[in-house]
């Protein structure tokens, strides 16, 4: 294959890949925007694998393993899990790009003077963003999975530390591209691997509760400029492209998950604000004994009452792995002529778009699944609103408390509707670890239990 075929195919892959975002954009594309991109991923590897010649065995054995492994994991990980995952995988790509980066300094470079100075910048900014993305995702991993705790960790002075840590990473980029030998610029690519590395892991250890979404957004836009930087490194167009679009589409996203929390960018990465032991709410002295309890079979009798039903799922959800029997409490309350709508709110769950995921996993008709903004001025008319598994989403202390430490992130307002059941397992608090006043009003009925068997009891109770 000529190097200008090449240029041809890859092109048609950076369209598809294009093709790809469009249609997951929408559910009932999502599909068909999935397919796009795994094909387009396909012709772009078996390209790239037919331009390099004389590929080495372990190249091969890498790719299968890689293969192997990728689909066994993907296959078994539980909907749940998912944004674990996900934050694993974008440490994949940190991590590639510093390997490649070291590879790519390693084999040398035969240009000379501005071109071989731009080569080695892009080196070293390849190899900086991607250990910066490498540990910060291993960090986010580590919150998700509450294998750390989710709590902010903020040093004193952690902004100045970080501009220490910035200014360190351009100094040993100038002393880098001053150095004679080859082994002296091995020591400055070494310091800026580390410094980056523990700058990744401050920059994700200072953000935590409330403000989670938008480090998994913004990890996943890192991955893609480190990919774009290796590309510009390799001097691969394709690369170039889809770390482009993996880059500005996590940007674009974070902004949608800084809007969904009423923060701007710059305030969650440098405010740290977001960080709470718990409580900090107007609710916190009450217990479970100033709730108003109710068992299934009175949820089943509110339903029948209603005429219009609204759901707002949430991380419990996910976690009872509830969303199938809740499409079908949808479909029987739709065969009894009872509206039911769908209130999701950016933020929940534990990744951007989780629970769109899994109502789609559940085959719930897209056209009754409405964002915060759309359901929200809905919400009065509505004689019943279910709360299944969510917390922090549905606060009314973020928008009546100043003090909350999650006052002023916009909520799915329940409260505002004639009755709110919530399906949650005990009177713990949500990710942010804030108390809810919601359980304490006049017009919520606490239904406790695993949201799946909840919801299963009053499917029975309705038949
Ligand atoms: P929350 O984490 O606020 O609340 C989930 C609730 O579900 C808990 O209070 C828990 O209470 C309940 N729950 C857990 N398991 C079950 C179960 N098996 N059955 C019934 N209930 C259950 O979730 P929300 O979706 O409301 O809010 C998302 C939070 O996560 C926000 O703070 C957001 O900032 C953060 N976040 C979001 C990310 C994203 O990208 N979307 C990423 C990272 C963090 P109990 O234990 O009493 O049952």
């Amino acid at each position: 294959m000529t190097e200008q075929m090449a240029h041809i195919v890859y092109l048609i892959a950076g369209v598809l890949f294009i093709f790809s975002l469009a249609g997951l954009a929408k559910q009932e594309t999502a599909r068909s925007g999935n397919l796009c991109g795994i094909i387009g991923m396909a012709i772009a590897i078996l390209v790239a694998m037919a331009m390099a010649s004389g590929l080495h065995s372990l190249v091969y054995a890498a790719i299968a393993l890689g293969a192997v492994l990728g689909a066994i994991v993907a296959s078994r990980v539980a909907m749940d899990k998912m944004p674990e995952l996900v934050a694993i995988l974008h440490s994949f790509v940190g991590l590639a790009a510093v390997l490649v980066g070291f590879a790519q300094f390693l084999k040398g470079d035969n240009s000379e003077g501005v071109e071989h100075l731009i080569h080695q910048i892009e080196t070293y900014v390849a190899i900086a963003i991607g250990a910066i993305t490498f540990t910060g995702s291993i960090i986010a991993w580590g919150k998700l999975s509450a294998t750390l705790s989710g709590k902010a960790l903020t040093l004193p002075g952690r902004n100045l530390i970080n501009l220490g840590m910035l200014v360190a990473i351009v100094y040993c980029g100038v002393k880098f591209c001053q150095a004679d030998t080859q082994e002296d610029q091995l020591l400055w690519l070494y310091w800026n691997t580390a410094i980056a590395c523990v700058l990744g892991v401050h920059l994700i250890v200072a953000i935590g509760g409330a403000d989670m979404p938008v480090v998994v957004s913004m990890l996943n836009s890192y991955s893609g400029w480190a990919a774009a930087s290796a590309g510009f490194m390799l001097s691969n167009n394709l690369l170039i492209i889809t770390g482009a679009l993996v880059g500005s589409s996590g940007a674009i996203l974070s902004y949608i998950m800084c809007r969904g929390m009423n923060r701007s960018f710059a305030n969650v990465i440098f405010g740290g604000i977001a960080s709470t032991g718990g409580g900090g709410s107007s609710g916190e002295s009450k217990g479970v004994e100033d709730c108003q309890v109710v068992q299934a079979t009175q949820v089943a009798d509110l339903l029948r009452q209603a005429k219009k039903v609204a759901i707002v799922p949430g991380y419990g959800m996910a976690v009872a792995r509830a969303q199938h029997g809740v499409s079908r409490l949808t479909q029987k309350l739709r065969d009894e002529d009872t509206e039911v709508y769908f209130g999701i709110h950016e933020v929940a769950g534990r990744l951007p778009g989780h629970m769109n995921v899994l109502l789609a996993e559940a085959d719930v008709p897209y056209d009754i699944v409405l964002g915060r903004e759309e359901i929200n001025p809905d919400l009065a008319e509505m004689d019943v609103v279910l709360v299944i598994g969510a917390n922090d989403i549905v606060n009314p202390d973020a928008l009546e408390n100043p003090e909350s430490p999650i006052a002023g992130m916009p909520q799915v307002e329940v409260w505002q509707s004639k009755t709110v059941v919530v399906f949650k397992r005990g009177m713990a608090t949500g990710y942010a670890g804030v108390a809810n006043p919601l359980f304490f009003k006049e017009n919520t009925r606490m239904c406790f239990g695993d949201a799946s068997d909840v919801v299963e009891e009053v499917l029975g109770a309705l038949d």
